[in-house]
């Protein structure tokens, strides 16, 4: 019979075969310590992950990723497509945070918070097991049991793709949706199904490949990862040689090669990985830091009234007998850097306008027209946001030409906190202001409360004295 540790040995892929074919990982749950900690974490983040949509912070979820208004909200600060630096700085930061937290902890996102874990480990796999039975038992009769997992798990999969689909919608929307029949919205009720059916073909059918083959995190960390950062290791100075014999690794009237080590070689933490993998070859890529090894083990040590830890959360240089040491480069290095980071992003957004401003001419008929009483009028187009956390009111005004007056059927523009909106001007000024053709002016846009902004755009009109009804030939 092959035994689990040699089975690992002629297999590329955890969930392969050597013929090529799926194996079917099904962990043994193991109770434990860490399964409880990790339990209530996995509750508290699916708690978190469900309500998030529904709370609001200065009018809008503290988590919005807006595409069709391409517009990003953050627990407060909206980022705009003007917002390029802010977002890289933004993005950058939560980058080095993730080195951070890997040169400390090791995987510890992957195996306690990522919601590929804690959905299949805490809530697919436990309806599985409540449908099919506890691995390593004798399964549940019955025919139905498989279909009715299928359709439980389809349930969960519409639940998950809703609030997943929230944090891009927004809840106001997605109610809308929800309500409302699909022939009212077939694009919106295609995207649904299409996310239902990603969700399902992950956590029902592709597992934990996800992290294995899909998430390039896990092929990331070893160059993440240093000598002392936190990782599950087995401890192989005390487990080796495994074997189901009595302990007798340290009594030296036996011979050499009848003494053994702590593992008994019972394969439980084989059967409780997720991934499918022996922690007893080393740190490998697959292993996501979920600490099942460690509860199968410590189970196994208990009965047999040795120490526990075994397997533990430890480093490569504590296993070989160094000292752990917190202060490395790295470690030293990722903190600066994030503190550089975030001071550059809060200084970036601390100046951001309130009011952004784009001016440009009006697209469409003359350049300019002459009116009657000789005045000219030129059309601009302005695209104004509000940048800032409440309602405003803008008017417009030529600056620094006094004689010029501004006409709109767009003014007074009234926008909420990060709406856009276009308004078309006429601005109307006396022939004898243009020289040459032309006048320098710039466009300021006031808000109701706050600073006016403004930008600078040139006004055309008659190159000699005001006739008819201008156009090409009267500028330049
Ligand atoms: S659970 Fe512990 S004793 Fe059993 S095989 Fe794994 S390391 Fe050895
Ligand atoms: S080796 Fe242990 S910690 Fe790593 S994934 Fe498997 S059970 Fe989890």
């Amino acid at each position: 019979m092959t035994t689990a540790a040699s089975q690992s040995e002629v297999r590329v892929l955890s969930t392969l075969n050597a013929d090529g074919s799926r194996r079917w990982i099904k962990p043994w749950p193991s109770p434990g310590r860490f399964l409880r900690r990790r339990r209530v974490v996995a509750y508290a983040l699916i708690g978190v992950f469900t309500v998030l949509p529904y709370l609001t912070i200065n009018g809008k979820p503290p988590i919005l990723l807006d595409i069709a208004a391409r517009e990003f909200t953050f627990f407060g600060v909206t980022f705009y497509p003007t917002d390029t630096l802010a977002l890289a700085l933004l993005i950058v930061s939560v980058f080095v945070a993730v080195f951070l937290v890997t040169a400390l902890f090791g995987r510890i996102w992957c195996g306690w918070a990522c919601p590929q874990t804690v959905y299949m480990e805490f809530l697919y796999r436990p309806i599985e097991r409540l449908f099919e039975g506890r691995p390593g038992r004798k399964p549940k009769a019955g025919a139905w049991r498989k279909p009715a997992k299928h359709v439980a798990f389809l349930l969960v999969s519409m639940a998950l793709a809703h609030t997943f689909l929230a944090y891009f919608v927004g809840i106001d929307r997605l109610a809308r949706w929800v309500t409302t029949p699909p022939t009212e919205h077939p694009v919106a009720f295609l995207v649904m199904a299409g996310v239902t059916g990603l969700m399902m073909f992950d956590f029902a059918f592709f597992r934990e490949q996800t992290c294995l083959i899909a998430c390039p995190y896990g092929r990331f960390q070893s160059a993440m990862l240093d000598r002392h950062s936190l990782i599950i290791s087995y401890d192989r100075q005390r487990g080796e040689p495994r074997g189901k014999a009595r302990r007798a690794a340290t009594d030296v009237s036996l011979p050499v090669t009848s003494r053994r080590g702590d593992c008994v070689d019972c394969g439980l933490c084989v059967r409780t990985c997720p991934t499918g993998i022996d922690i007893r070859d080393g740190l490998q890529m697959e292993c996501i830091g979920c600490a099942q090894c460690i509860d199968a083990c410590d189970a196994v040590m208990t009965k047999l009234g040795r120490p526990k830890g075994l397997i533990r959360y430890s480093s490569q240089a504590a296993m070989e007998g160094a000292r752990f040491t917190l202060l490395r480069p790295r470690v030293a290095l990722y903190p600066l850097l994030l503190a550089v980071l975030i001071a550059a992003l809060g200084v970036t957004i601390a100046r951001r306008p309130a009011t952004l401003l784009t001016v440009a001419r009006a697209t469409g008929g003359a350049a300019f027209y002459v009116e009657p009483d000789g005045s000219v009028v030129n059309r601009v187009r302005l695209t104004v946001r509000n940048q800032t956390s409440r309602p405003a009111t803008y008017t417009a005004r030529v600056a620094g030409l006094e004689s010029a007056r501004v006409t709109s059927a767009d003014l007074p523009l009234t926008l909420e906190p990060g709406e856009l909106a276009q308004a078309t001007l006429a601005i109307q000024a006396p022939a004898g202001v243009f020289e040459n053709g032309r006048r320098e002016v710039r466009i300021e846009v006031a808000p109701h409360t706050g600073e006016p902004v403004s930008k600078p755009i040139r006004l055309l009109g008659p190159w000699s004295a005001p006739g008819s009804v201008g156009g090409e030939e009267g500028h330049p």
